[in-house]
C-alpha cells in the first residue's frame, strides 16, 4: 500500500554508497527510487535522512521527481558518525532459520562484522551473501545505526581459525557446560571481539578441542538450556553488549 512520504515526518532512513555534504546531490538506487516514488508518493521538497557508513547521518530533500528518475540534494549534517563495538559475530548458517534472520537481528543487535562459517557438522551448504548484505543494508537503516554490518563471504572452520586475527577475543558459545558464563567472561572487555556459535548439531568434539587449545578463545555458557543456534548467537550478542558494548549506555 502507498504510504506518504510527509506522514513519515522525515523518518525514512537510506543507506547511501556516496559522500554526503552539504549540497551535493545524491542519486538513490533503483529499489530506493522505486520505494520512494511508487511507496511513499514522494515529491520535491520531501525530507529523508541519508547516511553512508562515513559521514554521519545527513536531512536531504527530494530536489526532483520525474516520471523514471527522482533526485536527492543533501541539506545539513543532523549526527556525527558514529561506530557500534567492534564485535563480530561467527556463525555457522543454519537450515530451519534462514541467515537472513540472523543478520537482521545480529545488524539491530550493533554487531559490526557477521562471518558465515561452515563447520563440521553444518548442513547448509550454500548461503547467498549478496542477500545478507541487503538485509543488513535494511535492518541498518530500520534502527537508526550509522554503520552497515559489514557480510563477510563464507568460510569453513579452519580457515577462520587460520586466519583469526589474534588480538582479537573469540567467545566461543560452548553448551558443553563447563565454561564461564559469557556476561562474567566479558564483562570490563576492552578491545576488538567476537562471537562463535554452531549449528544444529553444535561443534564436534575435535572442533571443540581445537577452539579450546587456542590462546584468542574464551569458551563461554549461555546457561543451563540447551538454545537454538540462532537464539544462541543473539542472546550471546545482547548479554555481551550489555556488559562490554554500549547496552549500558544513555542515549
Ligand atoms: N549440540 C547440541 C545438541 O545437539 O544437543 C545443540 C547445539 S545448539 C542447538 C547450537 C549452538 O548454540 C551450539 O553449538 C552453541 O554454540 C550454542 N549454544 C546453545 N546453547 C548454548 C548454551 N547453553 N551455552 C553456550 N552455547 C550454547
Amino acid at each position: 500500500m502507498a504510504e506518504d512520504l510527509k506522514e513519515a515526518g522525515g523518518k525514512v532512513r537510506l543507506y547511501v554508497n556516496a559522500p554526503l555534504a552539504a549540497g551535493i546531490a545524491v542519486a538513490p538506487d533503483e529499489g530506493q527510487a522505486h520505494y520512494l516514488m511508487h511507496v511513499m508518493r514522494a515529491k520535491a521538497g520531501d525530507r529523508v535522512t541519508l547516511f553512508n557508513g562515513r559521514d554521519g547521518e545527513w536531512m536531504a530533500e527530494i530536489a526532483e521527481v520525474s516520471k523514471r528518475a527522482i533526485a536527492l540534494r543533501c541539506l545539513s549534517r543532523i549526527a556525527p558518525q558514529a561506530e557500534v563495538p567492534d564485535l563480530w559475530l561467527a556463525f555457522a548458517p543454519i537450515k530451519k532459520t534462514p541467515s537472513d534472520y540472523l543478520v537482521q537481528k545480529a545488524a539491530e543487535l550493533g554487531v559490526r562484522a557477521l562471518l558465515p562459517v561452515f563447520t563440521r557438522r553444518t548442513i547448509v551448504t550454500r548461503i547467498n551473501p549478496e542477500r545478507m548484505a541487503a538485509n543488513a543494508v535494511e535492518a541498518a537503516q530500520q534502527s537508526g545505526r550509522l554503520s552497515v554490518p559489514r557480510v563477510a563471504a563464507g568460510v569453513s572452520f579452519e580457515r577462520l581459525l587460520a586466519d583469526w586475527p589474534k588480538e582479537r577475543t573469540l567467545y566461543f558459545c560452548d553448551e558443553g557446560g563447563d565454561a564461564l558464563p559469557l556476561a562474567d567472561a566479558a564483562t570490563g572487555h576492552v578491545g576488538p571481539a567476537a562471537i562463535l556459535t554452531g549449528p544444529e548439531g553444535g561443534f564436534d568434539p575435535a572442533e571443540r578441542a581445537a577452539l579450546r587449545a587456542l590462546p584468542f578463545v574464551v569458551p563461554v555458557t549461555l546457561g543451563p538450556r540447551i538454545l537454538r543456534a540462532d537464539t544462541a548467537a543473539l542472546a550471546a550478542l545482547a548479554i555481551w553488549q550489555s556488559v562490554a558494548g554500549d547496552f549500558s549506555q544513555q542515549h
